[in-house]
């Protein structure tokens, strides 16, 4: 039995993440853990009355799950490193300072940290990677991504997960073949280039496809989400599975047993 803290009980991953705990028998709520001018403070959640201290928190769980703002995300690392807390981190977007942060704690404790938690998504890795490397280069490979108006990170998590997959199947270095956006005259597009696009609107949970653009054929790699449901799931699934585990930091893949 995992005794579990969430940050951002009022967040829409945060409730995701209360309603499935509700329904596991390895997973118990013991605190919930909003910022201090959250309007659900004070209220039960899971069980559990929601509040501001994260020292309580986090000294009342066995790992705490984390999908909130880059900034709370390093807040929660660092304090968590001093309790040697595991933890299960969903935040997108984080900057070279928060990821800092989540790698001190994976020094001291163990801790899943995954840019999507589906069990779909994590299986798309391993198709476009292998994609990329059958198909190489000259097949025009692009991610393009669709998620709901309230998105704050572009691109998304997951898009750069999959941009990267097909970097690593050309045995490239994503970073020098990027390109996260195009306006105006770029010019002819340069072989070996991976593209990636964004679009914003209305509820969509998440969808990513990968394109692979060969001569006269064309191959697409899709995942659509159409619930928060699995994202919670396969992070509750996580954090029974880091209690058990050395310090280190560990991706879905690991959890899933597909490494
Ligand atoms: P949201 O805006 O609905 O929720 C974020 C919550 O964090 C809010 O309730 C906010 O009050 C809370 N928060 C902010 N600062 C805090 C602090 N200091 N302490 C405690 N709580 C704090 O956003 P969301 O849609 O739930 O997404 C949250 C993050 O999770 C985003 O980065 C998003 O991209 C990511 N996400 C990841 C996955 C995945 O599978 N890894 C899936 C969905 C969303």
């Amino acid at each position: 039995m995992a005794r579990v803290c969430v940050l951002g009980p009022s967040g829409r991953m945060g409730r995701a993440v209360l309603d499935a705990a509700a329904g596991q028998d390895d997973i118990r709520i013991a605190a919930a853990v909003g910022r201090p001018e959250a309007s659900g403070l004070g209220a039960t959640v899971g069980g559990v009355v929601a509040t501001a201290d994260l020292e309580a928190g986090l000294a009342a769980c066995d790992v705490y799950i984390d999908f909130t703002t880059p900034a709370a995300t390093r807040a929660a690392a660092e304090a968590a490193a001093r309790h040697r807390r595991a933890a299960v981190i969903g935040t997108t977007g984080l900057g070279p300072a928060d990821a800092a942060a989540v790698e001190q704690l994976a020094r001291v404790a163990p801790i899943v940290v995954a840019a999507n938690f589906s069990l779909g998504v994590n299986l798309v890795l391993g198709m476009v990677r292998q994609a990329a490397r059958a198909l190489g280069p000259a097949w025009d490979a692009e991610v393009v991504e669709t998620h709901h108006r309230a998105k704050r990170d572009a691109p998304s998590g997951t898009a750069l997960m999959i941009a990267r997959a097909i970097a690593a199947g050309h045995g490239a270095d994503y970073d020098r073949v990027k390109r996260h956006a195009r306006d105006g005259d770029v010019g002819p597009r340069p072989r070996g280039e991976i593209g990636v696009a964004s679009i914003r609107g209305g509820d969509v949970v998440g969808e990513h496809t990968a394109y692979f653009f060969g001569p006269g054929e064309r191959l697409e790699i899709s995942h659509r989400a159409t619930s928060r449901a699995i994202f919670a799931g396969g992070a509750l699934r996580a954090a029974a599975w880091v209690c058990r585990q050395p310090p280190g930091r560990y991706d879905m893949l690991d959890v899933l047993g597909l490494q």
